[in-house]
């Protein structure tokens, strides 16, 4: 008896039908194969928000009474196949349901596949992916991340170029004939699909990571306290609403500091100090309070609380005064302030760099207008569209006012 056990970590809304139509297209394929499957989505992660790390699992088992056997736990603890389906995700993940952040293969076994869309080489993504105690395997789908809405739905068939990787990494459990007949009995497939799923099959990138490879950093975690270090009753204790930053010239709002925002992010503003007019605006309408106000009266995004929705480059007055930037060209959450306050000419020169990263432009929040899809679908399947619609980074940069 033999199960396969698989996760599919996703953007919350984005990615949610994504990720659907892969769970659902797992287990249609392991009936077409003669075997059982189950999907479920991780109920910790519902209701879900834009962006925000979220799972599906897919159970594929030999017999009924192994799928029932796995079916009895809440979730499963160890993961065959683990698929992240964006890889700004290789940074770790952290919903709002766990306790702190987790490397994205946390739960893949020893020997075990991790599988993800992304056009960046193996050792650019092998500096984000936290090092495991155990060998696995890397696998890479040429493509960049698909994301949709909860309305609209990105037709590029990753879905189907996920289940030919899958039939390519589990033969035994999915075989590619298999794969492809449901496929094209779904009501989303196609025999273009079927296509796409065979042309993955053949083409998925693989490459044997050791436990001395990976990022060396610890993820951030914290002791939830026991239940009878709670306090009783229900109270909502008082605290401050912001600290003083250098003798009181400026100030750093109050946060949660436990839950740290960032893994939600896929894109991060880069801000030049030196265009700042100090209107306030970022400051005001950041939805998540990630401005700290600078003692000479600028403000800085706190990249820990950031979640990279992007207001705070729409309001900006200011042309390219804040750009929205792939969160893949970045290597750590320091201050961009600090750096610019520390010398200007290399702060000019490292913003640069990040906005003409050739990687940034490969990213989009999604549908953000009519036609943008069938515009981006026009692009080649075969170079997993990297090129996206033109104005991304700085889209909104020639309606501003200053
Ligand atoms: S992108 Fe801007 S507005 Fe959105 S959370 Fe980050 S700092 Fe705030
Ligand atoms: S919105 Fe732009 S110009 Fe206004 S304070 Fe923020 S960064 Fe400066």
């Amino acid at each position: 008896m033999a199960a396969l056990i698989s996760e599919i970590i996703y953007r919350g809304i984005f990615q949610k039908n994504l990720a659907a139509r892969i769970a659902r297209g797992i287990v249609f394929s392991a009936r077409k194969s003669g075997r059982w499957g189950i999907a479920f989505g991780r109920y910790g992660d519902s209701p879900q928000r834009n962006g925000i790390p979220a799972k599906d699992f897919a159970i594929v088992a030999d017999s009924k009474e192994e799928l029932e056997q796995n079916m009895a736990r809440f979730e499963p603890k160890h993961t065959d196949v683990s698929i992240a389906l964006d890889d700004t995700l290789a940074k770790g993940v952290e919903s709002w349901a766990w306790y702190g952040l987790q490397p994205i293969n946390r739960l893949t076994v020893p020997n075990g596949t991790l599988l993800m869309t992304s056009v960046q080489t193996f050792g650019d993504l092998l500096k984000d992916i936290h090092k495991k105690d155990a060998p696995y395997t890397l696998a890479l789908l040429r493509a960049k991340a698909s994301f949709s809405g909860l309305w609209v739905y990105k037709e590029d068939h990753t879905e189907a170029r996920v289940l030919g990787a899958l039939a390519r990494i589990a033969p035994s459990f999915l075989s590619l004939d298999a794969v492809c007949q449901a496929i094209k009995e779904m009501e989303w497939g196609s025999d273009l699909k079927v296509e796409s799923a065979r042309k993955t099959h053949d083409r998925v990138e693989t490459r044997a990571v050791k436990v001395t490879e990976g990022n060396a950093e610890i993820p951030y975690s914290f002791e939830l306290p026991k239940w009878w270090e709670m306090r009783e009753g229900v109270t909502i204790p008082a605290h401050f609403t912001h600290l003083p930053k250098e003798a009181g010239k400026g100030y750093v709002p109050e946060r949660n500091p436990y839950f740290k925002k960032f893994t939600t992010r896929t894109m991060r503003p880069v801000i030049d100090f030196d265009k700042c007019v100090k209107c306030t605006l970022c400051w005001i309408q950041c939805p998540d309070s990630c401005f700290d106000v600078m003692p000479d009266a600028t403000y800085d995004a706190n990249m820990e609380a950031c979640c990279g929705c992007g207001v705070c480059e729409a309001v900006c007055p200011v042309e390219s005064c804040i750009t929205m930037v792939n969160e893949a060209v970045f290597d750590d959450n320091a201050s961009q302030w600090e750096m610019w306050r520390k010398d200007q000419a290399q702060y000019a020169t490292w913003m640069a760099s990040k906005i003409g990263d050739k990687k940034a432009t490969a990213r989009s929040h999604g549908f953000r207008f009519r036609g943008q899809y069938d515009e981006e679908l026009k692009r080649s399947f075969e170079d997993g569209g990297l090129a996206v619609t033109a104005g991304i980074p700085g889209e909104n940069a020639q309606h501003k006012a200053l």
